[in-house]
């Protein structure tokens, strides 16, 4: 195994917040690390676990608004140059919604060599440990993942929801919870049924995850009734049923 080498950057994904659920080459580089630059995405088991003198926050500040991403971005990139080990930990897989897509490209063109590390996305370990299993041949040959964020009244490059509600496939809605309310609707126009069974993962992976199953026609109101709040993976399709049918013999269900 590799070591860790000055002036590089890691762009590691925690995984969806049990340190149990951090690769052992996450694990290694958290520890030699000279600074790790995290957001509250990886939870605070995870983050609880580097000494506050070794990490760095550049998600949400006291005020309330978040870092940009330039100031991540240019943070980084001056570390490295500095000739630090530098450790961007992001939730999940750094690469599913994480923008790490964009993080990489700006040490590419900072000429600042990277290393990726992939991590267990919650878009599939957020299903598993509430006991629900993505695709399943009596149920679903595919998954789609969506983001929930967009605007869907966005003209162009945006989620077509009712193409979606037209497939036979799961759908795993990353950053869903706060337009449930818009793109809900136009699942059901498009042809998925009200009874469709859905689950929200709230805090996955963490001491305080709820798992909460209705259906997709109840679902706006039982997110209100149950104060839903961010990150929570959505799971829509049939799927979602099997949970309550093997939750007694699952020990952590
Ligand atoms: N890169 C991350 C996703 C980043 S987008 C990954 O691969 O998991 C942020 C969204 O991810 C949240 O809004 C939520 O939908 C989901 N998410 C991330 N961690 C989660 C967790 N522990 N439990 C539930 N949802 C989570």
């Amino acid at each position: 195994m590799t070591a860790i080498e000055a002036g590089v950057v890691y762009l590691v994904g925690a995984g969806p917040g049990d340190p149990g659920l951090l690769t052992v080459r996450a694990t290694q580089l958290l520890e030699a690390a000279d600074i790790v630059l995290h957001d509250k995405l990886p939870g605070e088991e995870i983050i609880a676990g580097i000494p506050a003198a070794r990490r760095e926050d550049v998600g949400k500040r006291a005020g309330g608004e978040w870092t940009p991403q330039e100031y991540t971005n240019h943070r980084m990139i001056e570390l490295a140059r500095a000739g630090k080990a530098v450790v961007r930990l992001k939730g999940g897989d750094p690469f599913v919604f994480g923008r790490g897509g964009e993080e990489m490209e700006a040490l590419a063109a900072a000429e600042v060599p990277f290393e990726v590390i992939p991590g267990v996305s919650s878009a599939v370990a957020a299903p598993a440990l509430a006991g629900i299993p993505v695709t399943h041949r009596d149920h679903a040959s595919a998954v789609t993942v969506v983001t929930g964020h967009e605007d869907p009244t966005k003209p162009s490059g945006s989620v077509d929801w009712q193409h979606l509600a037209r497939t036979d496939a799961t759908l795993v809605i990353l950053m869903g919870v706060g337009k449930l309310d818009e793109y809900a609707p136009l699942l059901l126009t498009g042809g998925r049924p009200g009874s469709t069974p859905t689950a929200f993962i709230e805090r996955a992976g963490w001491p305080e995850m709820r798992v909460i199953t209705t259906t997709l026609e109840d679902a706006v109101a039982i997110r209100d009734a149950e104060s839903i709040s961010p990150p929570a993976v959505i799971v829509i399709g049939s799927v979602a049923a099997i949970r309550s049918a093997v939750q007694r013999w699952g020990i952590r269900l």
